[in-house]
């Protein structure tokens, strides 16, 4: 199979399609012969091969009628990138539990629903896939980040738990586990830090390869999870992080 092609007569919804991670899956799977409807709450301007279908992740009616909408313009759907989150920062002690319901909502809830919206189209799928962003958060301990881990980890117990439900019905599902990846959402965060410099200097140290991980590296990545040369893998959480969980780059 020609990878350039792989996608070719596929159609796809990719949620938080409209900037970063998501922005730069919907241009691979659209490169790559896929039709891609974008689903964000905030849409902005994405490129004219791009569809959009506004919606908010928090709220079921609204997913139920956009993924609805994506499936009668494409007359079907095939792959789901269930990517939309936000992120929160501080310890158990810093969130008050209606962040912890709102983050958990949008970040957890948000693949909930968008997947029972999508999972009757995807069952008359030949090549039916869901791929969901989950974190390198979910597995590495990472300091200051409580409530994101939290919402990240049932992301991932998510995952495995969906793979096995729908593998009878030829549906895959897997997930990519990012490191710090250059978005405007990383960028939004060091422009808010007291010392920008200093804090993009830290995420970079974190990264056993000392570089930011690039939106079109996990793009890449999740195209692999979602297209056809990836029928053996599901149930798999695909690292995407610099080395940050399989790599200790000093002694101790
Ligand atoms: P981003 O802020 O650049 O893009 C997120 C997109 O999601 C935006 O277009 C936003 O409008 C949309 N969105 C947010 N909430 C939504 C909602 N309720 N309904 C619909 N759309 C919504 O962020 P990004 O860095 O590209 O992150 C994308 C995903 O990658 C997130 O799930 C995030 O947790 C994950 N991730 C990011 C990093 C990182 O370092 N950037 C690392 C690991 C995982």
């Amino acid at each position: 199979m020609n990878p350039d092609e792989e996608f070719q007569g596929l159609a796809a919804v990719v949620t938080g399609g409209a900037s970063g991670i998501g922005l730069a899956t919907a241009e691979t799977l659209a490169a790559r012969g896929c039709r891609v409807a974008v689903l964000d709450r905030n849409p902005g301007r994405v490129p004219a091969r791009l569809h959009v279908v506004q919606a908010d992740v928090g709220d079921a009616a609204s997913v139920a009628d956009a993924v609805r909408r994506a499936a009668d313009l494409f007359g079907g759907l095939d792959v789901l990138v269930n990517n939309a989150g936000i992120g929160a920062l501080g310890t158990v002690e810093d969130n008050a539990d209606e962040e912890w319901h709102h983050v958990l909502d949008v970040n957890v809830l948000g693949i909930v629903r968008t997947s029972r919206a999508a999972l009757p189209y995807l069952r008359r799928s030949p090549s039916a896939a869901i791929v969901n962003t989950c974190s390198v958060a979910a597995l590495a301990g990472l300091p200051q980040r409580a409530l994101y881990a939290a919402s990240k980890g049932a992301v991932l117990a998510l995952t495995l738990a969906m793979a096995a439900d729908h593998i009878g019905e030829g549906i895959r599902v897997n997930c990519v586990t990012p490191g710090t990846v250059d978005t405007p959402w990383v960028r939004r965060l060091l422009e808010h830090s007291d010392d920008p410099e200093a804090e993009r200097a830290a995420l970079v140290a974190r990264q056993p390869t000392g570089r930011l991980v690039t939106a079109q590296q996990v793009a890449d990545a999740i195209a692999y999870l979602a297209g056809p040369l990836a029928g053996a893998t599901t149930g798999t959480a695909l690292a995407v992080d610099g080395g940050i969980q399989g790599i200790r780059t000093r002694p101790d």
